[in-house]
């Protein structure tokens, strides 16, 4: 039976790892994260869930689709009856505005990094793992990770990791640079929670803002923490990268008071940078990237132009090409 390392455990690497195992391969998922999701990942303080990354997907191609009816049906996941609307600020002219539209929106139940955990289930996770090289030897790869530990025997290797991340533990392994364009591929987000009383008309604000891409309101998500969550777009995100939190909790707090004319009492809870969080649309995706010789393949959200769904199809399309590979040199000697 063949061994095949996937090293993330966002939702690429689990379609990989669940895809490859259904086929009877033999799959370990490492990931340095304490828990699988990436970034549909969930704080949990005491009041519920907080989505710090993802706040939900969308399905449209077939096969996406299917998989979104199989958590549906098993309840790990659910629609998000969510009302929408466009926050405009033009040079300071604010305007608030409810968007009706049609189209079907998803949230993981209880969290969002329930649907990763169910396509992970029964399949061998070592988390809080950071692989820091990669060693190929007669046709057998070796990890090893920021503890000194060492796993060895994959017959191959699959990198979901954002391409920042997978270009430098490529470099410290020696091996070719995959990417040209690695540190653009994917943008910086702050991501802010804040808590008041008051009550929300909307749910999901889609931002044409000088700071902000989205607000979304937690009250109709089940089980999460009754909130907003503010998601700073990749310009200002970037212009104030290494701000404190109590930066971002201020303009949250302005932007809540101001834009969303909130009376109310403000309470900041939490605030997290993502330093790879969306697809830079200013640059072509790359697609997945493959060494087959070596037995090396890359992808994730970003092959195909971010997004949750695509996170999904990337992971699909890797375990298929190494499926793929696998036959061709069953019939070629
Ligand atoms: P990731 O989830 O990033 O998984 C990569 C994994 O690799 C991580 O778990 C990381 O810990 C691990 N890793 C990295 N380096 C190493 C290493 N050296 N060793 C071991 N493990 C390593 N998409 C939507 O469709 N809808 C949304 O509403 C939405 N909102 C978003 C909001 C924010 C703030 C962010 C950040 C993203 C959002 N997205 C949204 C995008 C969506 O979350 C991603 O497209 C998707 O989750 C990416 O999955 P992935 O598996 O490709 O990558
Ligand atoms: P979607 O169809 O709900 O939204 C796609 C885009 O269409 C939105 O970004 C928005 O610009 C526009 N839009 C949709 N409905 C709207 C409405 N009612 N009113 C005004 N504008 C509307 O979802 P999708 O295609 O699955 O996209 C995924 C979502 O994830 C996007 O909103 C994207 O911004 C978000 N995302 C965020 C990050 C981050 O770092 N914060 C990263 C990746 C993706």
């Amino acid at each position: 039976m063949k061994k095949i390392a996937v090293l993330g455990a966002g939702l690429s690497g689990a379609a990989a790892a669940a895809t490859l195992t259904q086929q009877g391969y033999q799959v370990t998922v490492f990931d340095k994260g304490r828990a699988a999701g990436g970034r549909m990942s969930s704080k949990r303080p005491e009041q519920g869930y907080l989505d710090m990354g993802a706040q939900y997907f969308t399905a449209r191609s077939e096969v996406f689709k299917q998989q979104v009816k199989l958590w549906l049906h098993a309840g790990q996941v659910e629609l998000w009856p969510c009302k929408t609307a466009l926050l405009s600020n033009d040079e300071g002219f604010i305007s608030l505005k409810t968007s009706e539209d049609t189209q079907a929106r998803f949230i993981g139940i209880p969290s969002m990094q329930s649907p990763v955990k169910a396509l992970l289930d029964g399949i061998t996770l070592v988390n809080s793992c950071r692989i820091q090289k990669l060693d190929n030897q007669q046709q057998s790869w070796t990890l090893s990770n920021d503890k000194g530990l060492s796993y060895t025997g994959f017959d191959a290797v699959i990198l979901t990791l954002p391409p920042v991340q997978a270009q430098q533990l490529l470099a410290h392994s020696a091996l070719p640079e995959l990417f040209d364009n690695a540190d653009d591929v994917l943008e910086p987000c702050w991501a802010v929670a804040m808590h008041t009383d008051a009550m929300p008309t909307q749910d999901a604000i889609f931002c044409q803002h000088p700071k902000l891409r989205f607000i979304s309101q937690q009250q109709h998500k089940r089980g999460r923490s009754p909130c907003y969550i503010l998601h700073f777009n990749a310009a200002f995100s970037a212009q104030h990268l290494h701000e404190p939190e109590g930066f971002w909790f201020a303009e949250a707090t302005a932007i809540l008071r101001q834009e969303l004319n909130i009376q109310q009492d403000i309470t900041p809870l939490v605030a997290h940078r993502w330093l790879y969080a969306s697809q830079n649309d200013q640059i072509a995706a790359p697609g997945l990237i493959a060494l087959p010789d070596r037995q090396l393949w890359a992808g994730g959200d970003w092959s195909y132009g971010g997004r949750v769904e695509n996170a999904y199809l990337a992971g699909l399309h890797l375990a298929q090409a190494v499926i793929e590979h696998d036959k061709c040199q069953q019939v070629t000697p």
